[in-house]
């Protein structure tokens, strides 16, 4: 018998050589929810409102404070090549190394773009974004055991 016919053609939907779940291990950044949730959640803490998220200007930062000018992106490790944590797969060597100096790039001309328009940008990378809420949360938990 084997495998379902689904399960073949999910392994077989390969990108870079990778198979589908070494692909979403690797996203974690731009475009995914949880790491803009996280970003939120400590700008709530710290006191800083007013953002507005995917704003149609360049690059549709993760976060745009529009009357200040300022915009957020927080960056994914793996797709825009962190200079701490990224690490080219294995296979396919030269589709990713071209793939994620094309990201670079775009980044850069994103930057460029925003900034003619008088925008200041901020990026994050994710690995600093994560360092950050786990301390977060070890601050929460303290606070929580000292209240008993
Ligand atoms: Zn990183």
């Amino acid at each position: 018998m084997g495998f379902p016919e689904s399960m073949l053609s999910l392994e077989k939907t390969r990108f870079g050589g990778l198979t589908r779940s070494e692909v979403m291990s690797r996203i974690r950044g731009k475009g995914n929810e949880k790491t803009e949730v996280r970003l939120a959640r400590l700008l709530r803490k710290a006191g800083i409102r007013g953002w507005r998220r995917h704003l149609p200007i360049p690059g549709r930062p993760d976060f745009s404070f529009r009357k200040m000018k300022v915009a957020v992106f927080v960056d994914g490790c793996f797709w825009h090549g962190c200079p701490k944590c990224f690490r080219l797969p294995k296979q396919n060597r030269e589709f990713w190394r071209a793939k994620i100096e094309g990201n670079r790039r775009r980044d850069r001309s994103v930057n460029g773009r925003l900034r003619r328009l008088g925008w200041k940008v901020i990026r994050i990378w994710e690995c600093r974004l994560r360092g950050l809420n786990n301390h977060l949360q070890s601050i929460e938990r303290a606070l929580k055991q000292a209240n008993l």
